[in-house]
């Protein structure tokens, strides 16, 4: 299935929001604007998010509607990779899309499931609805695996002294902004790719871990995402294709 029918799938299931949908109408068209490729931007950024996962105590990794419905197995590959739980941290909270969630990655084999039916706490600095957590989940975590998240809660997580690593497709969203590693690149290829780096630096000792996360620069990595996407442009302007926001 390819992912536009994945998403309006996932949303006739009752996993994806409304507004799911329209966040996927904009990552496609920046995936449109690097190629539909991961490019190297993206690929220094999956290593050194390989090797925070590994180092970190309590990895968390967060799930929504659209990532649960473009890619439930990498999810659970990456959980299990890990040994971290995986929680429903949602946006747009319903009890219904909750459980529809929960259930649907369980029929993918996921085991760690926490969000939905475990005790959920606070989070400082969020209105309402957006600041619950599970109590050992995000709540304690150190690192939190959060692809496309909304620019509130990153902050807040950050805020929270978490580690953050995204995935998101606009490298001039909030979120890759305030994130601590930023993978500018379509989460469906992204994903895979993250679950094989786990395992193979898995065998590194820490200090080697510890030093490639040190030479990681977030600011340098988005930085080549926009050189990327502002050469594409000059290139189809050139051959005379016009682009209109
Ligand atoms: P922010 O609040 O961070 O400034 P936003 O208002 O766009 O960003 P959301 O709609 O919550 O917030 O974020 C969704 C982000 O995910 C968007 O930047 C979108 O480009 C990106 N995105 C959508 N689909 C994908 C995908 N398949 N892979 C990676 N990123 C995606």
């Amino acid at each position: 299935m390819v992912e536009r029918e994945k998403i309006i799938d996932g949303y006739k299931k009752g996993i994806v929001a409304l507004q799911g949908l329209l966040a996927h109408g904009r990552g496609e068209a920046f995936d449109y604007l690097i190629g539909e490729k991961t490019q190297v931007f993206a690929e220094v950024a999956i290593e050194a998010a390989a090797a925070l996962l590994l180092i970190s105590k309590k990895p968390v990794v967060s799930v929504n509607g659209n990532t649960a419905a473009l890619v439930p197995e990498h999810l659970v590959a990456l959980s299990k990779e890990l040994g971290a739980p995986l929680e429903v941290n949602l946006f747009y909270r319903t009890r219904e899309r909750e459980v529809a969630i929960y259930n649907w990655l369980r029929k993918h084999g996921a085991t760690m499931i926490l969000g939905v039916y475990d005790e959920r706490v606070e989070l400082a600095g969020l209105e309402s609805k957006r600041r619950i957590v599970s109590k050992k989940g995000i709540y304690v975590a150190d690192t939190v695996f959060v692809p496309l998240e909304d620019g509130d809660r990153t902050e807040a997580l950050r805020r929270a002294g978490k580690n953050v690593i995204t995935v998101d497709l606009n490298p001039l969203s909030r979120t890759a902004r305030t994130a601590n590693i930023t993978i500018v690149d379509n989460i469906t290829r992204a994903l895979p790719l993250l679950v094989s780096k786990v395992s193979r630096l898995r065998s590194l000792d820490s200090i080697t871990l510890r030093k490639i996360i040190e030479n990681y620069d977030n600011e340098k990595v988005l930085g080549m995402a926009l050189e990327f996407i502002s050469k594409r442009l000059e290139h189809l302007a050139s051959k005379g294709v016009t682009i209109t926001f």
